[in-house]
């Protein structure tokens, strides 16, 4: 018995599907990267949909400037912990930013939004405490409950009378209650009623963490995400988020309108025993949360472009799984036949995401884009036109499907 037999089921399925479409649809190579809508694959140039860069800012001028400068005066890397190697002006500027934007008292800054997760999750709660975890919850808050001594109680998805039922259920309890739902989820692109969660657990005498990964800088009025658009920012106890997406760098970070959060920092692993952010992912992402701040057109543009998208994609009969958002993903019927679907639209210059289980709710397939600000009227157009014509080549695609297995 070899250490890899345990991959074994994992091969099949890729052989599977590489057999299908001749390549590993995780393994997609960019040759270039031209702008924040266009890469190239060989000579075949691609209309990026399916990034989670929202706002467009990888290559908006003053981030790349920031991000720039930020080598000449402080080198490429940190090369250690904070806690180690001290902090950086830019991560206390960066957590000062963000800490403002919020109106919060406190916000620490991490390397990814996975570890802040972890972070957060295994840093505040221990064996007393009891999470409670939306049923749809991102990979990164699944391992931060696998990292505390907490014991943790899954509620149905979206659902704040599930969760009144589950809480209501506990009648002894020598810690907190730490419910954990995010603010649009990254699959399905749904939104949670943050008021009526806020109710829920605020009425058992519980803390609320929300991740806006997926919805910071895009959503709210000044694009503090779900939470400043329901009008109920203030109530909310932990708020984390990437700087992988609207933030266009890479990094993570949590605020707290409990300004003890602080001593937190001391004590939560992901935080001291892994390399800071670099000057120049933190510069970037500094840049960024003053075009969040100011640039009411981006946020504009992308409700504008997820509406056009939307409609686009209804009209032609595709099955999609939420209201308009940036996160526009199509319900197809298996893994299969979204994988020949998914190439087809790649080898046809767009690019959008793959999603299939176990990394999906209800064992979906989908074709999940992502919009981005930097997108046109134009280029949801031409993604629209692209669905349209894999529907037209749909029965081509179905019969290669047939001789496969036949
Ligand atoms: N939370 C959610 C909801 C995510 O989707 C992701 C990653 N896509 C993360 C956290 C982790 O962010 P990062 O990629 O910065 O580690």
């Amino acid at each position: 018995m070899s250490l890899f037999d345990k991959f074994d089921p994992l091969k099949s399925r890729l052989s599977l599907v590489e057999k299908l479409i001749g390549k590993d649809p995780l393994g997609v190579k960019f040759d270039d990267i031209t702008d924040a809508r266009h890469g190239r694959i060989g000579n075949r140039e691609i209309l990026l949909a399916g990034t989670n860069n929202y706002l467009g800012l990888t290559f908006d001028k003053d981030c790349m400037e920031a991000g720039k400068a930020a080598i000449d005066e402080y080198g490429t890397g940190t090369t250690g912990s904070r806690v180690a190697n001290g902090s950086y002006s830019g991560h206390l500027d960066l957590e000062a930013a963000l800490a403002d934007h919020f109106g919060m008292p406190s916000c620490i800054v991490f390397s990814t939004g996975y570890m802040t997760n972890l972070a957060a999750i295994s840093g505040l709660t221990n064996e007393d405490d009891i999470i409670f975890m939306d049923a749809d919850a991102h990979a990164c808050i699944i391992d931060g409950t696998r990292l505390t001594g907490a014991s943790t109680i899954r509620f149905r998805h979206n659902s704040p009378a599930d969760l009144d039922k589950r809480m209501s259920r506990v009648k002894e309890k020598k810690g907190s209650f730490f419910v954990i739902i995010e603010g649009m989820y990254s699959m399905f692109g749904d939104i949670a009623p943050i008021d009526e969660f806020l109710d829920v657990t605020h009425r058992h005498g519980g803390y609320l963490f929300i991740d806006e990964a997926h919805s910071y800088g895009v959503f709210g009025e000044t694009g503090c995400g779900i939470a400043e658009e329901q009008g109920v920012l203030d109530q909310v106890d932990f708020i984390s988020g990437t700087f992988s997406k609207s933030l266009a760098s890479i990094g993570g970070f949590c605020v707290s309108k409990h300004a003890e959060f602080e001593i937190a920092r001391k004590a939560m692993r992901p935080y001291l025993f892994t390399a800071s952010p670099t000057p120049s992912n933190i510069a970037a992402a500094r840049a960024a949360v003053d075009k969040i701040r100011t640039r009411d057109d981006l946020r504009t543009n992308i409700k504008d472009r997820a509406a056009q998208l939307h409609k686009g994609l209804s009209d032609l009969g595709f099955d999609l799984c939420a209201d308009p958002s940036p996160v526009i993903a199509a319900r197809r019927p298996n893994e299969a036949v979204c994988a020949l679907e998914w190439n087809w639209l790649l080898e046809n210059g767009l690019y959008v995401n793959i999603a299939v289980p176990p990394g999906t709710p209800q064992s979906t397939s989908l074709l999940r884009i992502s919009l981005s600000a930097a997108h046109t009227e134009e280029d949801v157009n031409t993604i629209i036109a692209k669905f349209s014509e894999l529907k037209d080549n749909q029965a081509d695609l179905m019969q290669s499907l047939m001789k496969m297995a036949g």
